[in-house]
């Protein structure tokens, strides 16, 4: 472990040009940006009259999400559903109108509040969570964090308009992160309709419905004239059940933020799912970055409430500061405990900023290089290309390459230049982004720098299904 000397000097609250002039009495000339290691941070801590207490990342955050439930402890828990698809294809029409028939007191009128997710009844009275945010932005932001809330993807797809790019892009994503999609047909209630249409465009795309023989759930709706929205409620209960989703509700809480906001006169508001335990007013918790005591539970109904289980949203007052979408909360049983991590990751997002600002990417050989150390032996891939038959043809090559030990795991691949979009897939999937004769434009290069994606150029096949067997063959365990 090691430190830049402005961060030690930082946490000492001493000057920097102090630790500067006392490492140079010890011999070392060092600027303010060089790093020095631990034991030596830790004697210059000491010489200018400080307690050192070390603290590490296993200290931090050991026992905070890791530890698992007994199974005997396990309840089934509502689903959490995320809806995506093409843009006018009716995802918030579809949110809107499950919201105000389906709300979960029943209370007929009643106010609803977006908090970011919410709460709706299926016909068998199981309650069913949605996540309020539309599209893939937010899944896929999340998920590159780390943060796993969806159980489902709700597909829309418009009868009218059938699958369109973005619907392809939702397909991907929801594949990327192994949750089961469900497709909703909506507009069924327009002349023009063509149910069957979106059948066989999602049959192209490898989704075979159940009314093809296939095993994805499909249901068609009409947002718009609340048509068989008991139906799609139904389907989703369906598939849940096959999911087995269970909690243990009898522990501290734990979760994720959904969304966050200051609010003028609130303070700090966090909408969080709690994933396990349940979280209580008074509860001692850490979000993200940012230490708190809940002062006050806010359901999506604007009403104030004592406690929220597993798979409930819900909003928390009494945060410190604002955390961001994507970070996690966990509940903690004192003040010093919270200050401790949150003081820790405070100093970790420092660190993360400097060390994006210094240019951190992952490589094709980096990226090989962990996977291996993780045991992992699947090379995630996003492929895009200028003509189909370029892109069948590398796809077919890849799959050639697999062994029983490592494998390319092409999660999409399309014809194009390389969009904002695929970047941020490649991001959430840690994967990197090869291009045969295309180029990237201006937003997905610069989100490519953000996030640190790697975008690898060819213009000849073999040229890059050599560089992608290189990089697997360094995965490979050695044969004896
Ligand atoms: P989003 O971009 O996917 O969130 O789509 P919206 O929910 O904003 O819907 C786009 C447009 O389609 C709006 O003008 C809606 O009124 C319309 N729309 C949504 N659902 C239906 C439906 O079931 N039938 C008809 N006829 N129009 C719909």
């Amino acid at each position: 472990e090691t430190i830049t000397i402005q961060e030690l000097a930082n946490r000492m609250a001493e000057r920097a040009v102090d630790v500067i002039k006392l490492l140079m009495q010890q011999g070392q000339m060092l600027k303010i940006n060089d790093v020095i290691d631990a034991d030596t941070a830790e004697i210059i801590a000491t010489e200018m009259g400080h307690t050192v207490k070390r603290v590490s990342e296993a200290d931090v955050e050991e026992g905070l999400y890791g530890a698992d439930d007994d199974p005997a402890d396990l309840k089934p828990r509502p689903p959490v559903v995320t809806i995506m698809g093409h843009v006018d294809h009716g995802k918030t029409s579809l949110l809107d109108a499950i919201r105000e028939a389906n709300v979960v007191s029943g209370e007929a009128g009643g106010i609803t509040q977006h908090i970011g997710a919410y709460q709706a009844k299926a016909p068998d009275g199981q309650v069913i969570t949605f996540i309020d945010t539309p599209g893939h932005e937010a899944f896929t932001s999340m998920r590159a964090r780390g943060a796993k809330v969806t159980d489902l993807v709700v597909l829309v797809v418009a009868a009218d308009d059938g699958v369109m790019p973005q619907t392809v892009e939702a397909i991907n994503h929801a594949r990327a992160a192994e949750v089961p999609i469900i497709v909703a047909i909506n507009k069924i209630d327009k002349p023009e309709a063509d149910p069957s249409r979106v059948r066989n465009d999602l049959l192209r795309q490898d989704i075979v419905v159940e009314s093809m023989g296939g095993d994805t759930l499909e249901v068609e709706v009409s947002a718009l004239k609340h048509l068989n929205l008991e139906k799609l409620l139904e389907a989703i209960q369906l598939q849940a059940e096959v999911l087995e989703l269970t909690a243990n509700p009898d522990r501290p809480a734990e979760g994720i933020v959904i969304e966050a906001k200051l609010d003028k006169g609130r303070g700090p508001v966090a909408t969080v799912l709690v994933q396990r335990g349940t979280l209580n007013v008074g509860d001692i918790l850490v979000c993200g970055a940012e230490p708190g005591k809940v002062r006050a539970l806010v359901d999506d109904h604007g009403r104030s409430i004592q406690s929220a289980g597993p798979a409930t949203p819900v909003e928390v007052l009494g945060l410190d500061g604002t955390p961001e979408a994507g970070d996690r909360f966990a509940v903690v049983d004192s003040d010093a405990r919270a200050r401790e991590i949150s003081d820790y990751r405070q100093r970790k997002k420092r660190e993360r900023l400097q060390a994006r600002g210094g240019g951190a990417k992952t490589s094709l050989e980096q990226m090989m290089s962990q996977l291996k150390e993780q045991g992992r032996a699947e090379f995630p891939l996003v492929l895009k290309a200028d003509v189909q038959g370029s892109s069948e043809a590398i796809v077919a090559a890849l799959d050639k390459l697999g062994t029983d030990e490592v494998g390319a795991r092409v999660l999409s691949s399309g014809v194009g230049g390389i969009t904002e979009s695929d970047v941020t897939l490649a991001a959430a999937s840690n994967a990197v982004i090869l291009a045969f004769n295309v180029r990237a434009n201006r937003q997905a290069r610069e989100a490519a720098e953000r996030d640190g994606v790697e975008i690898r150029y060819y213009n000849v096949i073999y040229h890059l299904v050599d560089d992608v067997k290189a990089a697997m063959s360094g995965l490979l365990s050695p044969t004896l």
